[in-house]
């Protein structure tokens, strides 16, 4: 393992270069961090507006370093008018995580929670039609392009890493995160990112962050986090 050093004058800065990928509906660029090789794996926070701390914590795991990964892309944020009005959806109400091209896309409302213990009645728009959202358009032509053999999709406050199968990167995610790995949500998610990744025939790993503060976050998992993306990076 190595040891990665979050020295204090790097701490407060990203230095990892972005580039675009697309606008969102209210204009925002999209941006990603691009790998200087073949992407082998790319790592998204917040396709989810009201789970910030995603962002937060890819963030402050990224300036531990200066120049970037050979193999590993990623999206600090997938949402980022969700994030700034503080909504779960985009801009237009959509849960971008039932908007994609799946073949189970459906145009039901989309059932989510208040807080984890409430029921699920806070009703969202899968979008007008599947793969219909500006930011999922963008992230699809993304993924087409960068062609991952694996995505790392960040969400908050379930406390699991959610996976089909307990492949060797959802074990390393287990170790890293010290949490369960669960076959499926337990609860049906047409259009999701999931569903799609496996209609394309593609990892995906959904790492559901614990409900913790922000600072406990980093605190628990910062270093941690670095090192995994370090060693995961093939260089
Ligand atoms: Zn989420």
């Amino acid at each position: 393992m190595t040891a990665v050093k979050f020295e204090p004058e790097h701490r407060g800065v990203l230095r990892l270069k972005t580039e675009p990928y697309g606008i969102s509906v209210l204009g925002a660029t999209l941006r990603y961090i691009p790998c200087t090789g073949p992407c082998r794996l790319l790592v998204m926070a917040a396709i989810h507006g009201e789970e910030p701390e995603t962002t937060f914590l890819l963030s402050r795991a990224l300036r531990a370093y200066a120049s970037p990964f050979k193999s590993i892309a990623f999206v600090l944020c997938a949402n980022p008018d969700g994030v700034a009005l503080g909504t779960r959806g985009n801009a237009n109400g959509v849960d971008l995580n039932r908007n994609f091209p799946t073949s189970n896309w459906a145009a039901d409302p989309v059932a989510s929670r208040s807080v984890l213990e409430a029921p699920r009645d806070t009703l969202l728009s899968p979008g007008d039609f599947k793969g219909g959202e500006p930011e999922i358009q963008a992230l699809v032509a993304l993924v087409q392009k960068l062609k991952p053999s694996a995505i790392l999709s960040m969400h908050s406050p379930i406390g699991c890493v959610d996976a089909p199968r307990q492949t060797p990167l959802v074990l390393d995610l287990q170790k890293v995160f010290r949490l369960p790995w669960v076959e499926n949500i337990g609860y049906p998610t047409p259009g999701s990112l999931g569903t799609w990744c496996m209609e394309q025939g593609l990892e995906c790993v959904t790492l559901e962050l614990p409900r913790l503060a922000l600072e406990l976050l980093f605190e628990r998992y910062g270093e941690p986090f670095a090192e995994f993306l370090e060693n995961a990076d093939i260089k």
